[in-house]
């Protein structure tokens, strides 16, 4: 019998604004990427872990018109290039470029709702599919309620961390599994209950 809380870890789901970056405002350029501090290196140690590390994020900025995939694209490279830093790597990304109340710039006459947007789960099930994994072998970190949402829907455990929006978004009235200061913070409470 193992009294580890975490069994069979094999992924780390990381939402990426508030968790990995600072997150000021929506990020619409590589410039406006900058990592939180020790998040890179937080990530490094998942990586020695073996778990695979994927990012799940809300890119509402896209249906805004603020943002474009090709945009989208430099600042993920940004992101690599800042991860690598510390020799640590995301091992796939998997973004929501919708909002139900805008469409290509435009605000739309009807609001609609996507399944991908969190606290959708349809981007947690496409992880899953295409890496093999189910929500029992996961963990979601996030900053935001429609992070820890999300996790709850799709019955996987989740990590609040105080960065980023720290929870205070008033979105949704989820509250995460557990609560940590930061990644890195994160990172420490799941070597510890890992088994
Ligand atoms: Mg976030
Ligand atoms: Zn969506």
């Amino acid at each position: 019998m193992s009294n580890a809380i975490f069994n069979n870890l094999g992924v780390i789901l990381l939402d990426r604004d508030g968790v990995i970056n600072e997150e000021p405002g929506p990020i619409l350029t590589p410039e406006q990427f900058v990592m939180i501090p020790k998040s890179a290196a937080a990530v490094a140690r998942l990586n020695d872990q073996g778990w695979r590390c994927l990012v799940i994020t809300n890119q509402a900025a896209i249906a805004r018109g603020d943002l474009n995939e090709s945009v989208l694209k430099t600042i993920t490279e940004k992101m690599d290039s800042e991860l690598e830093k510390s020799g640590s790597h995301i091992d796939g990304q998997y973004y929501c470029p919708h909002h139900p109340d805008w469409e290509n710039g435009q605000r739309r006459t009807e609001a609609k709702q996507c399944t991908c947007r969190k606290p959708g789960t349809l981007l947690l099930e496409q992880a899953a599919a295409e890496h093999g994994f189910s929500a029992a072998d996961t963990v979601l970190i996030g900053d935001s309620t429609s992070d820890f949402a999300a996790a709850a829907k799709w019955g996987t455990c989740s990590i609040g961390v105080r960065t980023g929006h720290a929870g205070q978004d008033g979105k949704a009235s989820a509250e995460p599994d557990y609560w940590k200061a930061d990644l890195w913070d994160a990172v420490d409470f799941l070597l510890e209950n890992s088994s």
